[in-house]
């Protein structure tokens, strides 16, 4: 159901009006994990200063160690919802089980998979059956195959509002936190009749590398670019290193703009 040879049409997904997809671009910005309302309300204004429309922010933090912040969970998505209700913006939050889907509903506009969740198949489902949009991140060592073979399990539940998004692989490179597969992009624009997107922060884990690889991803045919603003990325519970701060963040922008009417 997610191939193009059966539906030759994109498809466009509508977040509440913001729509991904129809050849515009989307930029989903925000924290790596929700601490505060104060630190959530400091990016979504700075989100909203530009025009922008979505908010991302994990509630649930998938950790590679159990002593590591695991996110403020309910609460997490309580205070995004208040912020983007104040700033007008759409929230992008990650869900790791099914469990939890029903209650996050009322608080979230659209549902991330995340990497390492993108073969749970018991979520994918649940996802498929929800009336929301889902954003679908690449499992980090996941076959473009198996990617969107994924995406069926959702579409195939009912559920046809999918983003992809490409967010680096594992490979033997350690310059980067990931392998950005910039190829997958025009592949799954080719294959798939969904919108695409790519995650810059989570594929390169370098401040350096966000601007050239969206700039990347812009010229491939990505929909779309997220990347993660910290008010003050050194404190931050989780993924200190790799968040800007709202000054790179302005600066960043700047730049993809100025890129995006050259383009
Ligand atoms: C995230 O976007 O917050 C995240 C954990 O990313 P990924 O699932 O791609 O690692
Ligand atoms: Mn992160």
């Amino acid at each position: 159901l997610v191939s193009r040879k059966r539906k030759p049409e994109d498809t466009i997904v509508n977040v509440n009006g913001t729509k991904i997809g129809d050849g515009s671009q989307t930029f989903v910005f925000g924290p790596c994990a929700v601490e505060s309302y104060e630190q959530v309300k400091a990016v979504a204004q700075s989100i909203k200063a530009k025009g922008l429309t979505m908010i991302r922010g994990g509630a649930y933090k998938p950790r590679t160690s159990p002593y590591d912040f695991q996110g403020l969970g309910l609460e997490g998505l309580k205070i995004l919802r208040q912020v983007a209700d104040e700033e007008g913006l759409q929230v992008v939050t990650e869900i790791v089980t099914p469990g939890h889907l029903e209650e996050a509903l009322d608080y979230v506009d659209v549902v991330q998979i995340g990497a390492r969740n993108m073969q749970n198949f018991e979520l994918l489902k649940e996802a498929g059956m929800i009336n929301k949009p889902v954003l679908l991140k690449r499992g980090m060592s996941a076959t473009i195959d198996e990617f969107v073979k994924a995406a069926e399990y959702i579409i195939a539940k009912g559920n046809d509002q999918i983003i992809l998004c490409e967010r680096g692989i594992r490979t033997y490179e350690t310059a980067t936190r990931n392998t950005l597969d910039i190829s997958a992009v025009p592949i799954l624009k080719q294959e798939t009749h969904l919108p695409v997107m790519v995650d810059v922060t989570h594929s390169t884990g370098r401040k350096d590398l966000l601007l050239p690889t969206a700039k990347a991803a812009i010229a491939v045919g990505a929909d779309g670019v997220m990347a993660e603003v910290h008010p003050d990325p050194a404190v931050a519970l989780s993924d200190a290193q790799q968040q800007m701060d709202i000054g790179e963040f302005d600066a960043f922008y700047e730049e993809i703009q100025r890129f995006m009417k050259n383009y």
